[in-house]
């Protein structure tokens, strides 16, 4: 069966990436039995993945974001020691983006705990919250909002149709195969000149994104707006800075007064390029592992930075896992866990005997963030990172 591209619809050729063997790992750390394939479209240079062969009942039983704790949330950044969670981060770049005012209709697309939209309502008391997720798990944490919400979980509700001026989206059309109906159900949701507001993982500046086998888009910002205009929005916006590693993006259904926008160059190009580097980077990184494995001293006592997707990868990799002492991760809330049966410690925290760190980071800035360890000045330590050179353009 030919695969076609989610964005512009034209059919792949060859996958760009296959991986070596049938082991993956998805956004929730787990490992699928599924090979992974990454198909580049020439047409408008959207990255897609096969989808996983259980979809379905993936999401209906492993996926849950965070459900056991009402604060535990994905780190976002260590900034000066302080954690940085994802929420709160959300949360201040869309409260500077929109112009938010009294009786305004938002709604949360498949919003999960909707924490993003709780902390905007606990700013802007005054504005109307729906909220819609394909489950309904979450809904005792949204019995917890400052102000009852209106939600529907499944299909949302028809009364909402046509009346909302902003539909939110956090971290959902990456998974989503069929993304055309999906806006055309966010379109009939909005009112005329209603924003639509959505934020999607850019592997551009997040390698890993390229290979986790639940995401099944990887957008460009030229795949975005070849979405977006051929859905009939406008005033699109693709913001790729103020959210690490992601593109926050705006687009407006048309009003009367608007005129159709002039096609962009969506330097394509570039994209395929960059695509291809991506592909020989995790063609690479496998190697690279296998390399260390063969040339570590018997006396190496070693350690894995980042209890995350890359130190979950790296351990996954290795065939020797018993000589790894410890994982090391800045997030206080896996700290003190355990991953392969190995402790997860802080960086402050290092076991003293440790000679060998394996950099398990996004390879765009893991020297810089190995390098931010002061603890780690004065140690004889020795690193091996996942990428040669390490240092990304
Ligand atoms: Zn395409």
């Amino acid at each position: 069966m030919s695969i076609s591209c989610n964005v512009c619809c034209k059919e792949f050729g060859e996958p760009l990436y296959e991986s070596l063997n049938d082991h993956s790992f998805t956004t929730m750390n787990k490992s699928a039995s599924t090979r992974t394939r990454v198909y580049l479209c020439l047409g408008c240079g959207h990255l897609q993945s096969g989808e996983l062969p259980n979809l379905k009942e993936y999401y209906a039983h492993e996926y849950e974001v965070n459900l056991s704790n009402e604060d535990a949330d994905q780190i976002y950044a260590v900034v000066d020691g302080r954690t940085v969670f994802r929420a709160d981060h959300q949360a201040a770049v869309l409260l500077s983006k929109v112009a938010w005012f009294p009786g305004c209709r938002v709604r949360d697309y498949g919003c999960a705990k909707a924490q993003t939209l709780k902390k905007v309502l606990s700013e802007h008391p005054e504005i109307d919250a729906f909220l819609f997720d394909v489950t309904d798990k979450y809904i005792p944490f949204w019995n917890r909002f400052p102000r009852q919400p209106s939600w529907s979980v499944h299909q949302p509700d028809p009364a909402w149709f046509g009346t909302l001026d902003i539909v939110l989206s956090f971290f959902a059309l990456e998974h989503v195969s069929d993304l055309h109906a999906t806006l055309d159900s966010i379109k009939s949701l909005l009112k005329p000149g209603g924003l639509f507001y959505f934020v999607v993982p850019d592997v551009y500046s997040n390698i890993a994104d390229f290979i986790v086998a639940d995401h099944i888009n990887h957008f460009s910002s030229g795949s975005l707006h070849a979405l977006l205009e051929g859905q009939g929005f406008v005033h699109i916006d693709v913001d790729a800075v103020a959210h690490n590693s992601a593109f926050v993006v705006t687009a407006h259904l048309p009003i009367g007064t608007d005129v159709e926008e002039e096609a962009r160059d969506l330097k394509v190009e570039d994209t395929f390029s960059a695509a291809r580097e991506m592909a020989h980077f995790w063609r690479d990184a496998p190697r690279r592992i296998e390399e260390f494995e063969k040339t570590k001293k018997a006396t190496d006592v070693i350690a894995i930075y980042g209890a995350g997707f890359y130190g979950n990868l790296i351990a996954s990799l290795l065939t020797d896992t018993e000589s790894i002492t410890c994982f090391i991760d800045q997030n206080p809330h896996l700290q003190g866990s355990e991953l392969w049966g190995k402790k997860v410690f802080s960086p402050d925290n290092l076991p003293q005997n440790v000679t060998h760190v394996l950099v398990g980071l996004n390879p765009a800035k893991a020297h810089t963030i190995i390098e931010s360890i002061t603890s780690w000045h004065d140690r004889a330590l020795s690193y091996t990172y996942l990428q040669i050179g390490g240092h990304s353009a």
